[in-house]
């Protein structure tokens, strides 16, 4: 198990509980169902921290989902390395990362680790990004690292 493996696994519970935490804080008026994420994140000086997200649906223009979110938190805070996320969906089985928040974190990192969690909060399985696209679409990611 390398390092950054080791992190990870260190960091899932607290990443489970942030996730399924930040369900309460989403607004679901359009599509009925709450999503909800931890994305644990690294900083230029190999610092790992957690970032939480939730979809907001203000209006059928504005939706974004907790994926997105929490990749536009962790970069706000200087954390512009993704690694590791967690993936809640109020009481469904796990909602796969859509087509749009999945290229936007390829953008960044291909290798991303993604853990979606059943209805009762237990992890489905883990999958790594690029092993969940065919052909992708590989440009190089817009970041600028610090
Ligand atoms: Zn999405």
């Amino acid at each position: 198990m390398t390092q950054l493996e080791r992190d990870i696994h260190n960091r899932l519970n607290e990443m489970k509980e942030i996730a399924q935490r930040t369900l309460k804080k989403a607004q679901v008026g359009i599509s009925g169902y709450r999503n909800a994420t931890a994305l644990l994140a690294m900083n230029h000086e190999g610092v790992l921290s957690i970032f939480e997200g939730c979809n907001i649906e203000l209006s059928t223009s504005t939706v974004i989902h907790g994926e997105r979110m929490a990749l536009f938190h962790a970069i706000l805070h200087g954390f512009t390395r993704p690694i590791a996320i967690v993936l809640a969906t109020e009481g469904k089985d796990p909602v796969p990362m859509c087509g749009y928040c999945r290229q936007d974190y390829m953008y960044i990192n291909p290798q991303l680790q993604i853990y979606p969690l059943d209805k009762e909060g237990r992890i489905e399985g883990i999958y790594t990004l690029i092993d969940t696209l065919i052909k992708p679409y590989m440009s190089k990611g817009k970041i600028d690292h610090g």
